[in-house]
């Protein structure tokens, strides 16, 4: 029989965190009353993660273990479980319980109430540095302005997705993927419910400044074309200003004026548009890697153990 509920979890070397995830989800989950399942998917751990996860899967039937060839990266993974859940709704939730396993009951409550999309709000962040919180924000404002698809601030891959959004998700089939804004792209009754997200319950984070950089990246180039848009808006107003500055210039000359005169300002205008392009050709760059990924058509990961049925 079908499960009601598909719980997946992304674990990325998360030996500290598992048991204890198992635990604080079932004891949620069990309250519901309906039939769950716990899609657990292995990004390449080397710390034992696999192990646990295998001999879990032995003695709970309802732990689906999807196990990658290699690390494929959070995105990814998450999106392996949605590939492989078979509940009539999905609940992400990070493997650190960092999102407290507590608020799917609320989640469901709104599902049940008949929204499709319950994404998590955090309302606070426990446990974080300063840093991090600092570049959080950053980030969520920066594509909250520029994407066009409206990607609530402030909210992670935490949330339930009703099977309906599921299907269509599985079947955008990008490579570079933010799940957030894919999830907000498909649309469907949406509501936001808030949490206090708490600390890692143990081990470090599994995503250093530069995966940061490069899902706020992603984020970016999946939903706007703004970067592009700017590298233009820019070039209409240096070469207006320059329109201007002819005249401007034959005019201080022709009166005897020294002003214009000697190489520096020369030197200084030709490197500052050399960057300028330099930085435009770095975001078209972004961009036309993207497509040569697309291109190449790779599936987005390998397991080397998974269900048979998807
Ligand atoms: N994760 C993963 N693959 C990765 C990095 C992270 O599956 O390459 C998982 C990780 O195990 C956790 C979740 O993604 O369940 C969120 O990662 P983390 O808690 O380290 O990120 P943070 O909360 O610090 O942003
Ligand atoms: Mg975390």
């Amino acid at each position: 029989m079908k499960p009601v509920f598909s719980i997946i979890a992304p674990i990325y070397n998360e030996k500290g965190c598992f048991d204890e995830l198992y635990r604080r989800v079932s004891e949620v989950m069990d309250k519901t009353g309906e039939e769950w399942e716990f899609v657990m998917v292995d990004d390449g751990s080397s710390d034992g993660s696999t192990d646990m996860i295998r001999e879990l899967a032995k003695k709970e039937k309802r732990v689906r273990p999807v196990i990658f060839a290699r690390n494929f990266g959070h995105q990814i993974a998450v999106t392996a479980g949605l590939d492989y859940c078979r509940g009539e709704a999905a609940i992400i939730i990070d493997a650190d319980l960092q999102d407290p396993p507590e608020v799917i009951l609320e989640l469901i409550t709104k599902w049940r109430e008949g929204y499709q999309v319950v994404y998590a709000v955090r309302s606070e962040r426990e446990g974080e540095t300063w840093f991090k919180k600092t570049t959080a924000s950053a980030f969520y404002k920066i594509i909250y302005r520029i994407t066009d698809v409206k990607i609530p601030m402030n909210t992670g891959d935490f949330r339930l997705l009703d099977r309906k959004v599921v299907d269509v998700m599985n079947s955008m089939r990008e490579r570079h993927r933010f799940l957030r804004g894919m999830s907000a792209w498909v649309g469907y009754k949406t509501i936001g419910v808030s949490y206090k997200r708490a600390a890692r319950f143990a081990g470090t984070t599994k995503y250093p400044f530069k995966k940061m950089i490069k899902l706020a990246f992603t984020a970016i180039t999946s939903f706007s074309y703004m970067p592009l848009q700017m590298a233009m808006v820019f070039g209409f107003i240096s070469a207006g200003l320059s329109i201007v500055a002819i005249p401007v210039v034959a005019i201080l000359r022709l009166i005897g004026s020294q002003f214009f005169f000697g190489q520096a300002t020369t030197l200084i205008a030709v490197l500052f548009l050399g960057g300028v392009q330099l930085i435009c050709l770095g975001i078209l760059g972004e961009y036309v890697g993207r497509i040569y990924d697309e291109a190449k058509g790779r599936p987005l990961y390998i397991t080397s153990e998974a269900p048979d049925n998807k």
